[in-house]
């Protein structure tokens, strides 16, 4: 068969649950950890005992406020709690607190890079709900275990709207809202752990056709890569299926990272009935009329402005710019650079192609890691710093950079003396430097003089090279080109 597979437009919508960074649970005073021994963190509330009453954690909604605000929500002065019921073991309660009809958060907007370009998607709604605990099965073990340490954590829900046309669109995106909720500090982002998942909605149509087609959703995608690949499966499948004559069943999929596919979970049909209703141990969620001007006084620079300001104020392009507030912190490393010294260009370049390269194995801007090095941003100024003023070439800095990955605890300045790497300037070192350049490159010496000027980057190449690139740089262009054109 031979399908067209340009001739289909992608509609993607995305599902995404942002683990917040509160110190206890969204509606008990247990403690909100990752890593715990199982069911070490389980308070009575969390577990669904009889008799126990759920109290709402103002830290959660005061997250949801400064997600919403810098999302350009319309915060809903008032929200309601409901019940969702579904039977699952992880669930002790029977039911999962969450917001339904009434969510604390619509209708906003989220900006973000893509293929060069700004693209606006729109935010159908933000809400709150708690997390259920984590079913473990053991492979070859007739039993299934559960740990509740989970159970009760505050989760943001964010939905988006049908705005999204392609994988490369819905990862983008979905790395902008990573970005958002690590600077904005309600979430550290952490993929590997769980702390931002997204389910991803998929239909296609043909580009022709205005109506969109039925969709399907792939749940639980921890990983930048997965949701890409999610998506990129759903729509050749889909694609496929309507070629051949068949329809889409609107349906849960389940995505399985090994064998890079995804399977049919249930249908629609099969679909639970949530039966909502609002929790009647809980008060309608309302926000005090100053919580909102407080909360947004709160909010830090957004990852946006910031590249906005970074590629105009500082003349950064868009790649630098977005390399360096992919990660919040990047972006902070930047700026404590930049207090010691302000050479912006600078200071990114090598960021960007020592700090970052040298890092690589922590930091994968494509599955969300976090960036950390032990070399102090300041290391990283005071060596452009002493290139700008010219105490150190450009080649010793990144020598200097070379033994700070192995000693990042080392100021430059010490290894500079303890290696004797200062620039030399005076005229008799360059001078004799120069005479050897000369003695030992007669070949290219004679080029130069019967008129091939371009030989003299080669010639300056070996000078800097014999004299351990440690030549005041301009001094030893002046004095070589001197001798060149000087016949003897
Ligand atoms: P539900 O409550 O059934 O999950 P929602 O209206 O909340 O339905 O939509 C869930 C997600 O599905 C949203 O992110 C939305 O953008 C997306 N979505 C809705 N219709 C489509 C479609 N035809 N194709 C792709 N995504 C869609
Ligand atoms: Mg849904």
């Amino acid at each position: 068969m031979n399908i067209s597979f340009d001739s289909y437009e992608t509609v993607v919508g995305i599902e995404c649950h942002v683990q917040l960074l509160t110190a206890s649970k969204l509606f008990s005073t247990g403690a909100n950890a990752y890593g715990a021994p199982c069911n070490a963190l389980v308070d009575i509330v969390d577990a669904g005992l009889p008799g126990v009453l759920p109290t709402i954690n103002k830290k959660a909604v005061e997250f949801a406020i400064k997600l919403g605000v810098a999302l350009s929500c319309t915060i809903n002065k008032e929200s309601i709690f409901a019940r969702k019921h579904y039977f699952y073991p992880d669930l002790p309660k029977g039911y999962q607190i969450s917001q339904f009809d009434r969510p604390i958060c619509e209708h906003g907007k989220l900006e973000f890079m893509v293929d060069g370009k700004i693209k606006t998607i729109r935010i159908l709604r933000i809400h709150i709900e708690e997390d259920a605990g984590k079913n473990t099965h053991l492979e070859g073990s007739r039993s299934s275990y559960v740990d509740f340490n989970r159970a009760g954590t505050p989760l943001l829900e964010v939905v988006t709207e049908p705005d999204l046309r392609s994988p490369e669109e819905a990862v983008a995106a979905f790395k902008a809202l990573r970005q958002l909720v690590t600077f904005l500090g309600i979430c550290d982002g952490n993929m590997e752990e769980g702390s931002l998942r997204a389910d991803v909605n998929v239909s296609v149509m043909k580009k022709v056709d205005s109506e969109f087609g039925t969709r399907t959703e792939t749940k639980n995608l921890n990983s930048f890569r997965y949701v890409g690949q999610a998506i990129s499966f759903e729509r050749r499948r889909q694609i496929i299926e309507i070629e051949s004559g068949k329809t889409i069943r609107q349906e849960t999929r389940l995505w399985d990272p090994n064998t890079k596919e995804s399977r049919s979970m249930r249908s629609k049909e099969e679909a639970h009935d949530y039966r909502y209703f609002p929790d009647p141990d809980l008060l309608s969620l309302r926000v005090p009329d100053n919580m909102i001007e407080t909360v947004s006084a709160t909010i830090p620079e957004l990852p946006m402005a910031r590249f906005r300001r970074y590629r105009q104020d500082f003349g950064l392009n868009d790649h630098d710019a977005q390399m360096l507030v992919s990660e919040k912190e990047i972006s902070s490393y930047f700026e404590s650079a930049l207090k010691i010294h302000n050479n912006p260009k600078g200071i990114a370049n090598w960021i960007i192609n020592e700090v970052l390269r040298s890092t690589k194995s922590d930091v994968d801007v494509d599955d969300g890691c976090i960036f950390s090095t032990n070399i102090p941003a300041s290391s990283i100024a005071t060596i452009v710093k002493l290139i700008d003023n010219q105490t150190i070439s450009a080649a010793i800095g990144k020598r200097v950079f070379s033994i700070l990955e192995t000693l990042p605890a080392k100021t430059p300045e010490e290894i500079i003396k303890e290696n004797g790497w200062q620039v030399v300037g005076d005229d008799k070192t360059i001078g004799n430097f120069v005479s050897k350049v000369i003695a030992e490159n007669s070949v290219e010496v004679e080029k130069y003089r019967s008129g091939k000027t371009k030989v003299f980057g080669f010639l300056m190449g070996q000078l800097m090279k014999i004299s351990n690139g440690q030549l005041e740089p301009k001094r030893a262009t002046d004095m070589l080109m001197e001798a060149l054109n000087k016949k003897d």
